[in-house]
């Protein structure tokens, strides 16, 4: 090693061992300490270290072997195919030159397939005879995991092929960003973007958790056992399509001629884009600029050669294919300082600590806030007021706190966080990550709690904005949400300046007006933890259309009727029902009740199937085929506009008797009222169908 190199030595192990960690959080935790272009700056750097002095190159570098996500949870079992990662190029002109090198080195022209870069988890699915046998991870590339009781439970993985054959299929699990925003809003701890919560999902012990989660795939590799007539990548596609897989179809192909490139595509039955190699760069920029109107996430772009002889001849380095190259795109970037750091207490007690910096513009938007998360996250950038640091919008939304840049010589050092509530003073805890101020009365938890409860996302109350609120608050009379419906406000408010007649009157009408809000309104608005709009919804059409179902549930802690319901996880069912075993919870909603604010969804509110079950009350008993749980038979009674109890009594009108049934068939039985079996009810719902679609006939033209 010369002194050039020793000098380099140093900074090259802590390179490796910070990849290293930052591998473990994103692949493993799920996670991410780092935005991907912070991580690929120090990828890129300890490249660069590595080729200009070799000596440097360590076998234990992230830059020599694929970022492992193996988990010791799960089998372990060889790949029997290559499965790397992929090259990258952050500009239009490194990827044509990448091309033009690539031409060269085999001395031909190329075709040249550009697809999207979808960021989920990397999965192959290996196919024996035509029939799914394993769904593995990328593990190290050599070895993955095998994760295939829950891959089934995506409903576009074929489980069986239109033909016979035997065959390996890479494709990117993903979470559509919808489905992501409605989960997420369900989550204690949100994840950063739908590919950590993809990741997280697949990995899941039990595949009925995984089943609640949307997931979906797109394949762009197949590998097939023995000799083949398919000779490049355009006809692996179209193979794939014929299988009966989920292929993107947004990708383009690229020739020296576009006419040629057309006709290819037309031969393979292919709706790509043709074009030569001078739309390259204007393909690219199209399609970063269409980016976030797509309905999933895209990191990049990925170009391969389409020649199957011409990759077998480049072959592959430890890490990645020759013949393929990404186009990653970067997430917007900025310097700034950081000033201060705040800590904010949220309804639900959170402390969070926010940096507020020296106001910046990035991606189109000023950046003066950000949030820093937790302690851990402080600790992890070592930052200190006064630093200068690189700030980002990760996924081009959320501002982030990236690294330090510049260190401030002359600060007291890593800012720690202070062991008591900025707002009432009492000793904080720490719960996981976070820390908490645990006192439910404390001003800042009373004062979000109110805050929410009024805001356009609660009760919507029109002049009662969080001004006001201040003010009642500090005349001592709004203490907790019950006290809105309690107060005189002419006697509280008359007196003090900026309140006149009118303004009062206004406030009182919005607070008379707020009591007919719907009951999904009043029960989002209770701010009961990861309890949005979604929840509310998701939990009324599961029958649980009313207050007193909600409490019973949440009294019997029946954690299962919640977990039947698709899209809730155990969880949030746990968050919900503590929530609602709360005493001072359930004084408020008892105070709310009182008020005429409404505890039950009206009918209306409803998405009924049918009415073909009105007027009737059916309890259940025994267990079912077709109903696991068995909740779900009485939904589809909701669902035809018949009401459920969960006893009888001589207001029953009907009782579902599955197997087993003890007590409640006894009783039935006593009182005379109608018992129905599995297959009359099945029979039951399909007549109801039946007589919908008939009625619906009749108006249609
Ligand atoms: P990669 O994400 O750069 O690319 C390889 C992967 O792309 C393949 O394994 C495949 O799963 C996927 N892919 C998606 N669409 C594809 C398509 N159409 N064709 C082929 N492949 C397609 O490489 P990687 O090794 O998976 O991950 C490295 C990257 O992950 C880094 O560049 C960084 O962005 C990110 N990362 C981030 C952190 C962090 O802390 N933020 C840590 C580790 C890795």
């Amino acid at each position: 090693m010369n002194t050039h190199e020793s000098s380099h030595l140093d900074e090259v192990r802590s390179l490796i061992d910070q990849l290293s960690r930052y591998q473990r959080a994103y692949y493993v935790d799920n996670q991410p300490l780092v935005s991907d272009t912070e991580y690929d700056r120090l990828f890129d750097r300890l490249q660069d270290l590595e080729s200009r002095y070799p000596s440097l190159r360590f076998p234990d570098s992230p830059t020599q072997r694929v970022g492992s996500d193996l988990d010791a949870t799960f089998p372990e079992v060889q790949h029997t195919i290559p499965v790397l990662s992929l090259d990258k190029v952050y500009a239009d002109s490194e990827l044509l030159s990448w091309i033009e090198r690539t031409e060269t080195k085999v001395s031909r022209d190329l075709g040249i397939v550009i697809e999207e870069k979808i960021d989920g988890i990397s999965i192959v699915l290996y196919y024996e005879e035509g029939y799914l046998v394993r769904a593995v991870t990328r593990g190290n590339g050599t070895i993955g995991n095998d994760v295939t009781a829950n891959v089934k439970t995506i409903a576009s993985v074929p489980l069986h092929l239109s033909e016979p054959v035997t065959v390996a299929v890479r494709g990117e699990v993903y979470l559509p960003k919808d489905k992501f925003e409605t989960l997420n809003s369900l989550m204690e701890v949100p994840y950063a973007n739908p590919r950590n919560l993809a990741a997280g999902t697949i990995r899941r012990i039990k595949s009925s958790e995984v089943a609640k989660v949307p997931l979906q795939i797109f394949v762009y590799e197949g590998f097939w056992d023995g000799e083949t007539e398919i000779k490049d990548h355009l006809s692996i596609l179209s193979k794939l399509v014929h299988y009966g897989f989920r292929v993107n179809p947004n990708f383009g192909y690229f020739t020296k001629s576009a006419e040629r490139a057309k006709a290819q595509l037309k031969e393979a039955n292919l709706d790509g884009i043709g074009g030569s190699y001078e739309d390259i760069a204007n393909y690219i920029q199209h399609h970063t600029n269409r980016r976030s109107s797509l309905g999933y996430e895209i990191d990049g772009l990925v170009a391969k050669v389409n020649e199957l002889e011409v990759r077998i001849q480049l072959g592959y380095t430890a890490h990645h294919p020759r013949w393929a190259m990404a186009y990653k795109f970067e997430s917007p970037q900025a310097q700034t300082t950081l000033l201060s750091i705040d800590l904010q207490v949220g309804r639900t007690g959170r402390v969070t600590p926010v940096a507020r910096v020296k106001p910046v513009k990035v991606a189109g938007s000023t950046i003066s806030n950000i949030t820093l998360h937790n302690q851990d996250y402080i600790n992890m950038l070592e930052l200190a007021i006064g630093d200068v640091v690189e700030i980002s919008r990760r996924g081009d939304v959320i501002p982030a706190v990236e690294r330090v840049i510049e260190k401030n010589e002359d600060s007291e050092g890593v800012y720690t966080m202070d062991p008591f509530c900025p707002v009432c003073g009492t000793g904080l805890v720490q719960k996981g990550a976070h820390t908490f101020c645990p006192n439910p009365q404390c001003p800042a938890q009373v004062r979000g709690r109110i805050e929410f409860f009024i805001s356009k996302g609660g009760m919507d109350i029109d002049n009662f904005g969080p001004e006001t609120a201040a003010v009642l608050i500090e005349q001592g009379v709004l203490q907790d949400i019950p006290d809105i419906y309690r107060i005189d406000y002419r006697k509280v408010l008359g007196e003090l300046s900026g309140f006149g007649e009118k303004k009062i009157l206004l406030l009182e009408k919005g607070v008379e007006e707020s009591k007919k809000r719907s009951f999904t309104q009043v029960l989002i608005s209770l701010g009961i933890p990861e309890l949005g709009k979604k929840g509310a919804q998701i939990l009324i059409e599961s029958g649980l259309d009313s207050m007193e179902k909600l409490l019973d549930v949440a009294k019997r802690q029946d954690v299962e009727r919640l977990t039947s319901i698709k899209q809730i996880g155990e969880k949030s069912a746990k968050l919900y029902i503590d929530a609602l075993n709360d005493p001072a919870m359930l004084e408020r909603i008892a105070a709310l009740a009182s008020f005429g604010l409404a505890m039950e969804e009206k009918e209306d509110a409803h998405a009924l199937v049918n009415e073909s079950f009105s007027g009737q009350v059916w309890c259940v008993t025994g267990s079912f085929e077709h109903f696991n749980p068995r909740s779900k038979a009485m939904d589809e009674v909701l669902k035809r506009g018949g009401r459920t109890v969960s006893a009888v009594t001589s207001k029953t009108t009907h009782l579902l008797a599955g197997s087993g049934g003890g007590s409640k068939l006894k009783k039935a039985q006593e009182i005379g009222i109608t018992i129905v079996d599995e297959p009359t009810f099945l029979a039951m719902l399909d007549k109801g169908e039946k007589k919908q679609e008939e009625i619906q006939g009749e108006f249609s033209f």
